[in-house]
């Protein structure tokens, strides 16, 4: 731990004054705060001036009441205004001092110690001196309170006006690089009260954003604290929508082939389709059919709900290239969905006369070989597998459609990289997880987006019930009528993290299950097993063999058997909604009524079973995912930290991502009218 306090600072140059600060300027310019602090802080991504300021308090302590040492309570933080009395110091290790003090208000007096201080504070710290103090006494063995290391304000002859950390509404900041918050708010007011007074802000007039920093730090008001917040949140939304702005004006400066639907491939589409594509499939259609009719490459984003047939869109899309004489890819993030996926679309497309080839890991010697030298040649019109598609070097004789099913893991950087591939296909992306407005905007903005909001006729709704632990045997014997109904089940047990773990839950699921429905099959399906078991449990499961199939979340998406019409999730309450609610999208594939049981373990708590029930009352995919957001935060909804949502310095991605849209229509505005959208603050452009 570095010693508290700066109280060794190197002198300042006497004479002139130095040049005012940009916020753009390297930290090290910073009065006082040195080469050491800047590289620590570079380490934690702290750079510059700017950088530095945007590292708020994470809260505030109210110290403007001074309390009293008769009224001092141990346990509860107080502000008092003192004398000492009684000073002694101690010499500790690495020549720093233990300093021990009677605090004396004319109330009453505490002892006060102070670990690991410089010199020079031993020096203030002197019998006689006045003081403010703020901290929370505790009570010594021997039943006395006592301050240990409270904060201090030193006043020199006639300095009482503001003081740092006391008497004041104070930011607490996080502790990063070892610099303590009492260093902070030093090194802060010395970054403020050198800036320069022109700063270039996006949002705000220069005045507004010094006062807004200077608000957001030291703060005369709880309020002030809250609206200096909201104005930097502002001026960084307004950045983040300019960058998304050129992003998406790049994207659409790359020229594309031209691909033209003509009346015999509304034909060949019309007869491969077993049935009536919805309002919003033909909607999505013919804006795809626009984009590579443009002569400028597509670059959309297909969202909608589970089951709302995206796969079919994304077909028919194909089935346009490959009549154009254009190859087309399909990525999936995992090879059993791939495989899914290639069965579903051979079936619509296979009669249409387009050749479709899959390529997953395990084609291997000839075979593999057979099906490149044909990607090759031309002879495969349309190449499905995972990301490895297109980073490994396979050789297409023309590629002109990529489309990227993504569905809840989202690869910004993976899709940046395709868009600057130098032949620039289109690019069609998918989404299975109904992603918030203000979300899909931050992580999807540079896209055009379809979006398929309505179902296929006659699928009835699923109806969901939450379940306690008690419930589970009769779950279970209603699963086994469903079987004996000719039907099918899934049972999704959590493995949150994947390995050994996930196979013994699968394992002793079935062994329960079998205990309580006998006669039933029961399969196992997760992570672990080899892709041939895999697959060979899916096309039992499929065709009746299999009629339980407990599985890991692996079956979350993609699969689709029709005759599935129950699902039951153990603990489901470890889930978030939208993932809950993508399991039971596995389910409701037919016209047959469905369910979703949805056990909760014994120790899960009663907002868990409340949140649950939004599940039991609604099947719209955005609103559930709304609420997951709102309770569980962006990262649940995303899956991992690299969601794709931009780093945010002050805005809040669940409060203030609303404004986004907002933020957007003025960029657009404004850079519409050729105006430059700077911020020194945020480092954009
Ligand atoms: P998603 O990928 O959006 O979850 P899919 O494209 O996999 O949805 O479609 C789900 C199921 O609905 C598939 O069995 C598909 O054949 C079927 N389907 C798609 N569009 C329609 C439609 N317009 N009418 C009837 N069934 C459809
Ligand atoms: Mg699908």
């Amino acid at each position: 731990m570095e010693p508290i306090g700066i109280e060794e600072p190197a002198a300042a140059a006497p004479g002139r004054r130095p040049e005012a600060l940009s916020l753009r300027d390297p930290l090290t310019r910073i009065p006082r705060l040195g080469p050491a602090r800047a590289a620590r802080l570079a380490r934690e991504g702290i750079r510059t001036v700017g950088d530095f300021l945007l590292s708020l308090p994470f809260r505030y302590e109210d110290r403007r009441r001074f309390g009293t040492v008769a009224t001092l309570t141990a346990g509860q933080a107080a502000t008092l205004l003192v004398r000492l009395r009684g000073v002694r110091s101690a010499r500790m290790r690495r020549g720093t001092l233990r300093i021990e003090s009677v605090a004396d208000d004319g109330t009453g007096a505490v002892r006060v110690v102070w670990h690991n201080r410089y010199p020079s504070f031993g020096e203030k710290a002197q019998s006689g001196k006045a003081l403010v103090l703020y901290g929370t006494p505790v009570v010594t063995p021997r039943g006395e309170l006592r301050l240990e290391n409270p904060e201090t304000e030193f006043f020199e002859t006639g300095e009482e006006a503001d003081p740092l950390h006391s008497g004041r509404i104070v930011g607490v900041y996080h502790r990063v690089a070892g610099i303590a918050p009492r260093t902070w708010r030093v090194l802060v007011r010395a970054a403020l009260d050198n800036l320069s007074p022109r700063p270039a802000a996006a949002s705000l007039g220069a005045d507004e954003l010094l006062r807004a920093l200077q608000g957001a730090h030291f703060p005369a008001s709880a309020q002030e604290a809250e609206a200096s917040r909201l104005l930097l949140a502002g001026e960084e939304l307004l950045v983040l929508a300019a960058a998304i702005e050129r992003k998406r004006a790049r994207l659409r400066e790359r020229s594309g082939i031209v691909l033209r639907a003509d009346t015999a491939l509304r034909e060949a589409a019309r007869r491969a389709l077993r049935f009536r594509l919805t309002d919003a499939q033909k909607r999505a259609l013919r804006e795809i059919a626009a984009d590579l009719s443009s002569g400028r490459a597509m670059a959309r984003l297909l969202q909608g709900d589970v089951g709302s047939g995206k796969t079919v869109v994304a077909g028919l899309a194909f089935l346009l290239a490959a009549r154009n004489g254009v190859q087309g890819a399909l990525m999936a993030p995992t090879e059993i969905l791939a495989e899914q996926h290639a069965a579903s679309l051979a079936m619509l497309l296979e009669k249409a006369g387009v050749r479709l080839g899959l390529l997953t890991g395990r084609a291997r010697g000839r075979s593999r070989k057979a099906l490149l030298d044909a990607l090759a040649s031309g002879e495969v019109d349309l190449l499905v597998g995972t990301h490895a598609l297109i980073e490994t070097p396979v050789k297409f004789r023309r590629l002109g459609l990529i489309v990227v099913d993504e569905q809840h893991r989202f690869g910004v950087a993976h899709r940046a990289r395709l868009f600057r591939k130098a032949d620039s296909p289109h690019v069609l992306v998918m989404t299975a997880t109904p992603i918030p407005r203000s979300l899909a905007w931050a992580i999807y903005g540079e896209l055009d987006v379809s979006l398929l909001d309505e179902k296929p006729p006659g699928r009835s709704a699923v109806v969901t019930r939450v379940r306690e632990e008690n419930a589970r045997e009769r779950v279970y014997r209603f699963a086994a009528e469903r079987v004996r109904a000719g039907e099918r089940v899934y049972v999704v047990v959590p493995a949150i993290t994947e390995g050994p773990r996930e196979v013994a839950a699968t394992r002793e699921t079935a062994e329960r299950i079998a205990a309580a429905a006998p006669g039933v099959a029961i399969g196992t399906l997760h992570g672990r097993m080899p892709p041939e078991e895999r697959s060979r449990a899916l096309a039992d499961f499929a065709a009746g063999r299999i009629g339980i199939l407990v599985a890991t979340t692996v079956v979350e998406v993609g699969v689709d058997v029709p005759e599935a019409t129950f699902m039951v999730v153990e603990n489901a309450e470890v889930f978030g909604l939208a993932q809950l609610h993508q399991l039971r999208g596995r389910v409701g594939r037919s016209s047959r009524p469905s369910w979703c049981a949805l056990i909760v373990g014994e120790r899960a708590g009663e907002e868990s079973r409340s949140r649950l029930s939004i599940l039991e009352n609604t099947s719209d995919g955005l609103l559930i995912a709304e609420k997951d957001l709102e309770t569980r935060g962006p990262g649940d909804l995303l899956g991992s930290r690299q969601s794709g949502l931009p780093a945010m310095r002050v805005a809040d991605p669940v409060r203030d991502l609303g404004r986004l849209g907002e933020a957007r229509r003025e960029v657009a505005l404004r850079l519409g009218r050729g105006e430059e959208i700077v911020s020194d603050l945020f480092g954009y452009p």
